[in-house]
């Protein structure tokens, strides 16, 4: 009986595995043998690792590649059209002419301008002598003449104008971004930072943060310190305080002095070493030496409005 049982058995795993063979092996392994199989599988598993490994590569040196864009020096604020000294960070300390599209420093534009016989003349542009505009029509006028030429400052002006329903500019977002747009393809950074404003509070177009995060990253690599001070921010945020170091590092090269601040506290706070905070305290020395003029001075003890650092 126990015999037969174990025949019975035997007899039935027999046919199990032969039926195992006939269902697993009917298809694939009729046609290819076992062993070949196995290596097919073998190959295949070490294409995919390989595969994967050089995605992985190639993802991490798409990266390294952004990141040195991202943290090359960005072109600096240009020269005063008049003086050739470079123009300072803060919006008093220069004016952008609508006759000419000259940016001209305070003290150019405070200083007195003479006519060929040496007498003063009032209101004409120190640069290229156009009588100062009576009107805001007449600005209107110029701001468009400045734009048939493709100026990227007058492009970005009137897409502000465009943004707040000034200088006879109806309000139009959409007219805004799409200016600033043109403006930053230009080379307008700032035009690159309204952009990434616009999607990051979905002002004109749909909120988007990822979108909002890419603008202000190209405005930061433009050369917008405003907005190099901010990924510096959210960097610290975060966590990385070495990129947000980076970042605050080339804002007060810039003459951003909140991101001086900034560093000053990683260095407090045990996050940037006494060195950076000295590197930084130069690069900020280096650059208030570099905008200082005598007639900047003059023009910023006359006036608050004329203030340049
Ligand atoms: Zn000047
Ligand atoms: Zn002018």
């Amino acid at each position: 009986m126990h015999k037969n049982l174990y025949a019975f058995g035997k007899t039935g795993a027999c046919q199990n595995k032969n039926r195992y063979k006939r269902v697993m092996g009917s298809s694939i392994s009729n046609l290819i043998p076992y062993d070949i199989l196995v290596s097919i599988t073998v190959a295949s598993i070490i294409l995919l690792l390989m595969w994967l490994i050089l995605s992985v590569r190639n993802e991490y040196n798409k990266i390294k590649e952004y990141d040195k864009e991202m943290f090359k020096e960005p072109p600096a604020e240009e020269d005063c059209a008049i003086c050739f000294i470079r123009l300072p960070l803060l919006n008093t300390g220069s004016n952008y002419m609508f006759c000419c599209g000259k940016s001209i420093c305070s003290g150019c534009f405070w200083a007195p301008v003479y006519d060929n016989k040496g007498n003063e003349v009032d209101k004409i542009c120190p640069f290229c002598r156009a009588p100062a505009s009576e009107s805001g029509k007449e600005d209107t006028k110029r701001l468009n003449k400045r734009m048939k030429v493709d100026d990227p400052i007058a492009i970005y002006t009137v897409g502000c104008c465009y943004q707040n329903g000034l200088r006879d500019f109806p309000r139009d977002m959409a007219k805004a971004l799409e200016l600033w747009h043109r403006a930053a393809e230009l080379g307008n950074a700032s035009a690159y930072n309204n952009i990434g404003t616009a999607y990051y509070y979905g002002h004109g177009a749909e909120l988007d943060k990822k979108k909002a995060q890419h603008y202000y990253e190209l405005a930061a690599m433009a050369g917008d310190v405003c907005a190099r001070h901010n990924l510096g921010n959210k960097e610290d945020i975060a966590r990385n305080t070495d990129r947000s170091l980076k970042h605050h590092m080339i804002a007060v090269r810039g003459g951003y002095d909140q991101s001086l601040e900034k560093i000053r506290r990683l260095y407090t706070e045990g996050y940037a070493t006494k060195e950076d905070y000295t590197e930084a305290l130069r690069s900020y020395q280096d650059y208030l030496g570099e905008i200082k003029s005598d007639a900047r001075d003059r023009a910023a003890a006359s006036h608050e409005k004329y203030r340049y650092y």
